[in-house]
């Protein structure tokens, strides 16, 4: 079987990701391997955060590894919040970074008043492995709601409404959001490249 480490301590994730890969690789965590670093996401895009994790890993633990980074982008901002969106409540002063109703906040005060609600999620997946990097991404088109609807899943999910569903991710149950998300699409591009080699 051959061995993956994702550059994350983040359960939900790896428990995720060890479900679709089934028996045929196995799946290592940050904690796993040691590695107890802040790794640097210092990069203005997605991509470059995640190519950055994911080098970090494979240079410094001489290991194949795959990182993502997701951000939120929103058009009558100018695709803010980006690689912003975990902690733009805090850089706005209104909490402390990671905290979702902080960030949902600062996000539905901005666009107070604006017509123009669309915007996607967008992940990217970066993959080290025998020396070459590969990219996947996944995206979700939609719109940011002026009310909170719904109770599942996390971050955004009450104000992020999908395209063509009416429903916000935080109406959905998680089979229906995996099967639609920026995420889940992004993963499913990665688990068919490792799985067709
Ligand atoms: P990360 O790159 O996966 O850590 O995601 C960055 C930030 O995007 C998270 O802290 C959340 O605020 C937000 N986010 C990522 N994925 C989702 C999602 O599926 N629903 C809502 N918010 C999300």
């Amino acid at each position: 079987m051959q061995t993956l480490i994702m550059a994350t301590n983040n359960e939900h994730k790896l428990r995720e990701i060890r479900q679709i890969l089934g028996s045929r690789f196995q799946v290592k965590g940050l904690a796993d391997i040691g590695c107890n670093t802040d790794i640097p996401e210092t990069s203005d895009t997605l991509q470059g955060n995640a190519l950055q994790k994911a080098r970090y890993v494979a240079e410094h633990f001489g290991v194949d590894c795959f990182a993502d980074d997701t951000g939120l982008e929103v058009d009558a901002l100018g695709g803010d919040p980006g690689i912003y969106t975990a902690r733009y409540g805090s850089i706005n002063g209104y909490g402390d970074s990671h905290d979702a109703n902080a960030n949902i906040r600062c996000l539905l005060d901005k666009l107070s008043g604006q017509t123009c609600r669309t915007a996607r999620f967008r992940t990217v997946i970066a993959l080290v492995r025998g020396g070459k990097e590969y990219l996947f991404e996944g995206r979700v088109e939609g719109r940011i709601v002026q009310q909170l609807r719904g109770t599942q899943g996390f971050g955004y999910d009450p104000v992020f409404e999908v395209q063509d569903t009416g429903l916000t991710f935080a109406e959905m149950g998680p089979e229906e959001k995996n099967r639609l998300s920026h995420r889940g699409r992004a993963t499913e591009k990665l688990v068919s490249f490792l799985t067709s080699q």
